[in-house]
């Protein structure tokens, strides 16, 4: 399979600044569900992995409720780098970064797109998105010209900032996993059947 490691880039000057490394997608090359973030924050940016500050222990919990793990899924950004502040990445930014999502969509060839937040929303579905109203919505759109299944999520953190976005984000994440065929029925109990 085609690989979808960036390794070096300095199309965007501000993130070359502001980065201490560049921030791949993680997880099974062939995983039935693609998680699309936004962008490194701190801890990514230390780490090198997506989602392993406090939005990745909330996603790893609604991962679990939904009977999958982190190691099951595939995880990644719209854009690889950390931007400065933790500000949104700008429109040019996130086309710069556009190609490497593409061809990591491409690669994965997932069942389902996960959007957490508003700007991979916006950015995938190329429109604005309402995410707290449409989180849950499962749309088809072409992405490179492939007819790809994207269902839309809030940003874990918004869980962290308002109680009542819990339910929204783990409804979701749970719609994914049934989407993608691998419910708690399917991977979680059965897989604690056979010990
Ligand atoms: N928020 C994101 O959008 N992506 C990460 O990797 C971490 C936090």
């Amino acid at each position: 399979m085609e690989d979808c490691r960036v390794t070096e880039c300095t199309r965007c000057p501000a993130l070359v600044d502001s980065r201490s490394r560049i921030v791949n997608g993680t997880g099974p090359t062939d995983a039935d569900l693609l998680f699309v973030g936004e962008g490194p924050g701190a801890n990514e940016d230390e780490q090198g992995e997506p989602f392993v500050g406090r939005s990745g222990s909330v996603l790893d919990d609604a991962l679990r409720t939904a009977g999958l793990d982190r190691i099951d899924v595939r995880i990644t950004n719209c854009v690889r780098c950390r931007p400065p502040e933790n500000r949104d990445p700008t429109t040019e930014e996130l086309e710069n970064c556009r190609g490497y999502l593409e061809r990591e969509i491409a690669a994965v060839d997932p069942e389902v797109v996960v959007t957490l937040g508003k700007v991979p929303s916006e950015h995938l579905l190329e429109r604005s998105v309402a995410v707290t109203k449409e989180a849950g919505s499962l749309e088809e759109v072409r992405i490179d010209g492939t007819p790809r299944r994207v269902l839309l999520c809030v940003h874990p953190a918004a869980t962290l900032y308002d109680r009542s976005q819990e339910e929204t984000f783990e409804d979701a994440i749970r719609q994914a996993a049934e989407l993608a065929g691998i419910s708690e029925s399917e991977g979680g109990q059965s897989r604690l059947d056979g010990f």
